[in-house]
């Protein structure tokens, strides 16, 4: 998530307005189970589908989805097209490093045996549309995915309470002040992220402006009530 923010920063400051992602096939079909593990299954066509356009200026396109890693591996050797690879983030676990790497694995030996299984998955994919995850304002957009809000009606997750036992500091310096900028993955995510200093700045300089504002809205009603 980080990443592609960086991309996109990077991009708006050299002025382009379309960002190519290298994503194969089968990335994007262990991309699709990860994110339904991880409780993203409301923007899985927004993270997997041809166009991105949830960062407005600059919109994110994935043109290598419809080839398999296989055939790009083939078609860069018969070429010899010079290749980079970047390897994701190691943990130290050897058995269950993490939930990507455990989708990875499953799917890539179910793949061995049966052929078909990633293209299914991927074609599965395809057919969910983008609709649903569109938000009106900035603000109904989650902090850190851009994301429109997918938690209208449960908003008293479990986790909340478990935020709020941790954290003796009240108001915009809270963690549980940031929870109801966030949509339901995300809150997973945070939940398990460290103090605020962790934040990048300019996402708790967002988070900060926001919840001053939804106060600010929050007195005012209170001022008119108490008016009438
Ligand atoms: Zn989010």
């Amino acid at each position: 998530m980080l990443r592609t923010h960086l991309i996109v920063q990077t991009a708006r400051d050299r002025g382009y307005a379309k960002v190519m992602m290298g994503e194969s096939l089968t990335r994007v079909a262990i991309k699709l189970l990860t994110n339904l593990s991880l409780g993203r299954g409301a923007f899985l066509a927004v993270d997997t589908g041809f166009t991105d356009q949830r960062h407005g200026d600059v919109m994110v396109v994935r043109p290598m989805r419809d080839y398999t890693a296989k055939e790009i591996a083939f078609y860069n050797h018969f070429f010899s097209i010079p290749t980079v690879i970047v390897p994701p983030l190691f943990t130290k676990h050897r058995e269950k490093p993490s939930i990507h790497q455990l989708v990875e694995r499953f799917l890539l030996g179910l793949q061995e045996e049966f052929p078909s299984t990633i293209s299914t998955v991927y074609r599965t994919g395809e057919k969910l549309s983008p609709e649903p995850a569109k938000a009106s304002s900035e603000s109904q957009r989650c902090l850190l995915c851009l994301c429109g809000l997918d938690t209208d009606g449960e908003e008293e997750l479990a986790l909340e309470p478990t935020l709020i036992l941790e954290e003796p500091a009240a108001g915009v310096e809270s963690k549980a002040a940031y929870i109801p900028l966030l949509c339901y993955s995300c809150r997973l995510t945070f939940k398990e992220l460290g103090p605020l200093d962790t934040l990048p700045p300019y996402v708790r300089a967002e988070g900060q402006r926001r919840i001053r504002r939804a106060e600010m809205e929050h007195d005012q009603e209170n001022q008119e009530s108490s008016k009438s």
